[in-house]
């Protein structure tokens, strides 16, 4: 049978597989960490350039407005000053006054107001609508200063058409450099809506422009309420005006949702506009996945430390399985003790120690007597128990670590005794009778002092390179010497070099 190959050693160990089972999920998690750091960078780097692209393009485009009608304000204060206008008819002056961004579709209306805020000329109509607008803010602001160039209203109501509007204005000087009034054009709130209508910035995102001031000119999406609100000197507007434009995360005074801002003047008006986008937002396709990751690789680390775990736990129940199978190899199934291969091995490895530290080894064969009679007495399996017996009384007579009791064959046992001398093995063998004498089976009927034994014991002397069997052979022939002199006692083999065999009686 062609068996399948053998795992390097490193696999084979089930404390190996316990730390793969925690070191892999942990690289696991760990590149599924970095990788889901990384997804997040790109959401970020995506929501900051999409708000950048979004506020460069309303930038432009307010601004460009804004200069329009700016330039036809312009034209108006510089062609009032031309005593030409003055002189043409009211007709011809409406032509030369206003062109034709005048009829813009997101502009209001155009007039001039003479000093006392009296509409004087309508872009719209000849004569003018009337109206007086001199209680307005920047007609007030330019009375007072005749510095202030374009000035933008906060957000109004046109009393002329009802409809919301900033008002961009320049103040008319009289030639003596006096107060002559006021030309202002009004841009309607709805401009900014159609520009931000289709712009989707999710739910908690947001378009502002501001006045350098703080008031909230418009908001996307709208609502009545944020319209005229002014939020000057709160962290995030204090920042806008400082930096003029840039990009930040900051939690909003309106309504506390955090937002990434991306933040610009317009032009070189005193606008500012700004495109908000809630973090939650900006995450939430990321988190989503991101579960959706960590979730799977959960998963795997979990399959992949129950597997090593279960693969670990595999390996050591085979390795006590070997260690067992091991054990029993060596082991005699009736008595318990060593068999005769271990005391094989055993008996190799102590003449080895013998020779190596000098030291005497000693060895015992025990045999029973008369047992073939016990047998035919009592029967095989009283026998047994007399054998197991038998087992119990040598395990008792030995002490020291290194000694061994071994069973190497039916009824003959032997005690390896590294370390011990003649003395020292003869009093382990009076310790075996002694055990022996006391021996009974009681069920059977037999009694104390009814088994006996006979040892035969030898002293190593580890010259040649078949000690072992010397050490045996000599052992065995003051065995017989016991039984030939009438059992129950022990013989000691003559030391090698005083003749062959054995011969003291011991015991
Ligand atoms: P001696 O005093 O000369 O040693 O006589 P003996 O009868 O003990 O010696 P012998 O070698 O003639 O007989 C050994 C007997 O041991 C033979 C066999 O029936 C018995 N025997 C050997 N192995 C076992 C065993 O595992 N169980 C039992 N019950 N008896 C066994
Ligand atoms: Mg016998
Ligand atoms: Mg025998």
């Amino acid at each position: 049978m062609v068996l399948p190959r053998r795992l390097p050693p490193a696999f084979r160990s089930g404390r190996n597989w316990v730390a793969l089972s925690i070191l892999a999920p942990l690289g696991m998690l760990a590149m599924c960490g970095l990788m889901l750091l990384d997804l997040r960078r790109d959401a970020w780097d995506k929501a900051e350039q999409t708000s950048k692209n979004l506020l460069q393009v309303i930038e432009r485009d307010i601004a460009r407005n804004v200069e329009i009608i700016d330039l036809s304000l312009q034209a108006v204060v510089d062609n009032l000053r031309a005593p030409e206008t003055l002189a043409a008819s009211p007709r011809a002056r409406q032509m030369i006054l206003f062109d034709r961004a005048a009829t813009a579709r997101d502009l209001g209306v155009m007039l001039v107001l003479d000093e006392n805020g009296d509409s004087i000329l309508d872009a719209a109509t000849l004569p003018a609508r009337k109206v007086n607008n001199a209680d307005r803010e920047y007609f007030q602001a330019h009375k007072a200063r005749s510095d202030l160039g374009l000035y933008i209203s906060k957000p109004l109501v046109s009393r002329l058409t009802g409809a919301p509007i900033v008002v961009l204005s320049r103040r008319i000087d009289k030639p003596d450099g006096s107060f002559g009034g006021v030309v202002l054009g009004s841009l309607k709130l709805s401009y900014f809506s159609r520009l931000f209508d289709r712009i989707g910035l999710g739910q908690d995102g947001g378009i502002n422009l501001y006045l350098r001031e703080g008031t909230r000119v418009v908001r996307h999406p709208y609502a009545e309420a944020d319209i005229g609100v002014n939020i000057a000197g709160t962290p995030n507007f204090d920042r806008f005006v400082r930096e003029g434009s840039g990009t930040f995360v900051g939690t909003s005074v309106r309504d506390g949702v955090e937002r990434h801002y991306a933040f610009t003047q317009v032009s070189t008006f005193p606008l500012i506009l700004n495109v908000a986008l809630s973090t939650r937002e900006i995450e939430a396709e990321w988190r989503l996945k991101a579960f959706g990751i960590a979730a799977v690789v959960l998963v795997l680390c979990g399959l992949t430390v129950a597997l090593s775990l279960l693969f670990g736990r595999e390996l050591r129940r085979r390795a006590e399985m070997h260690a067992e199978m091991a054990r029993l190899s060596r082991t005699d199934p009736l008595t318990g003790l060593a068999n005769r291969r271990r005391f094989e091995h055993a008996i190799a490895r102590a003449v080895e120690d013998a020779r190596r530290t000098g030291k005497p080894l000693s060895l015992l064969v025990v045999d029973a007597d008369h047992f073939k009679r016990c047998n035919d007495t009592y029967g095989h399996a009283v026998g047994d128990e007399v054998l197991r017996g038998l087992a119990r009384c040598l395990s008792a007579s030995v002490h020291r670590p290194g000694d061994l009791a071994c069973r190497v064959g039916g009824e003959e046992f032997a005690v390896l005794l590294p370390g011990t001398d003649a003395d020292g093995a003869l009093s382990v063998a009076r310790e075996v009778h002694e055990q022996v004498s006391r021996l009974a089976v009681p069920s059977a009927g037999i009694g104390a002092g009814a088994v006996t034994v006979s040892i035969g014991a030898a002293v190593g002397l580890m010259g040649g390179t078949d000690a072992a069997q010397d050490l045996y052979r000599r052992a065995d022939a003051a065995l017989y010497e016991a039984k030939a002199g009438g059992r129950n006692q022990t013989r000691q083999a003559v030391p090698v070099g005083a003749g062959n065999g054995a011969g003291r009686v011991a015991a």
